[in-house]
């Protein structure tokens, strides 16, 4: 969108943009500007003169599915921040990756449906039935494929046994699509995360990256929380092992990485690393 003519070299040929088109003023066609070194590459510049109000997420969404007829891929540039010139610019975006959808199944369900997207992916940081236990339902309602790390298997296996301890209902039995691995990344359109296998709180415990405009967000499950670090007491760890997966792989990123922990407050790692009582020096 805005900046990218310049990127491009093509800020000279712009006669139309995506303000005229969804305000009727020409042609999708006639707004599109060609590279001229790649022939299939081209780009539908924003307005230069007008706010990002002046695109609603509707009219985005419409224009990214008339592109979708002219074109195999829709990149969509946006603003940092998920305040309007983001949820326009997703508009037009049609794949989800689910991170624990814990036992909320119908409120997950219903802002997939409220954003019109469909979970490609259901990932989790562990097999806690907190976290993993409306597998079963989430994968009927949005055909996403169910992953978890093979490290958290036996747990999986013993969700039932999991819930009776909690006195909470047993979990509907399902089975797993496949099996997350440290520095795999897992694609869902635009969106990309890396697999970090970060055990401790329990032996196939992750915690997922995902590079945004604005920096680094860390999906920290119950590995690290705000202030705190997760359970090591509750099946074959310790508490050298979670110390050891939050140093070598969280403390990685850079200070200003946000975390977004399983329960609670969100951090950074600046903080975390100053703050934390367990990981301080
Ligand atoms: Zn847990
Ligand atoms: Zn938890």
């Amino acid at each position: 969108m805005r900046n990218l003519d310049l990127v491009l070299g093509v800020e000279k040929r712009i006669v139309f943009d995506l303000v005229e088109v969804v305000e009727g003023r020409c042609q999708l066609r006639q707004a599109l500007i060609r590279d001229k070194r790649f022939e299939s590459l081209s780009l539908l510049p924003a307005a230069q003169t007008r706010e990002k109000e002046a695109v609603s997420e509707a009219q985005m969404a419409r224009v990214v599915e008339d592109l979708g007829a002219l074109a195999d891929f829709v990149i969509i540039d946006c603003p940092a921040g998920i305040e309007h010139g983001f949820r326009s610019a997703i508009a037009g975006a049609r794949e989800a990756i689910v991170v624990d959808g814990g036992d909320e199944a119908d409120r997950i369900v219903a802002r997939l449906d409220a954003l019109g997207v469909r979970a490609t992916y259901l990932v989790h940081t562990h097999a806690h039935f907190d976290h993993i236990g409306v597998l079963a339902d989430l994968k009927e309602r949005t055909g996403g494929a169910g992953l978890l790390h093979p490290g958290d298997l036996p747990l999986f296996e013993a969700l039932a046994l999991q819930a009776r301890y909690f006195g909470v209902p047993a979990p509907r039995v399902t089975t797993l699509d496949g099996e997350l691995a440290d520095g795999d990344a897992i694609r869902a359109g635009c969106v990309r995360l890396d697999v970090l296998h970060t055990p401790g709180h329990t032996p196939g415990s992750v915690s997922f990256a995902l590079e945004r405009g604005a920096g680094t967000m860390l999906l920290t499950g119950d590995t690290l929380f705000r202030g705190a670090v997760g359970r090591w007491d509750i099946g074959g760890t310790s508490l050298e092992d979670i110390v050891a997966s939050i140093r070598t792989k969280l403390f990685a990123y850079d200070d200003a990485a946000v975390v977004v922990p399983g329960h609670g407050p969100s951090t950074t790692i600046g903080i975390e690393k100053r703050e934390n009582p367990f990981l301080v020096t």
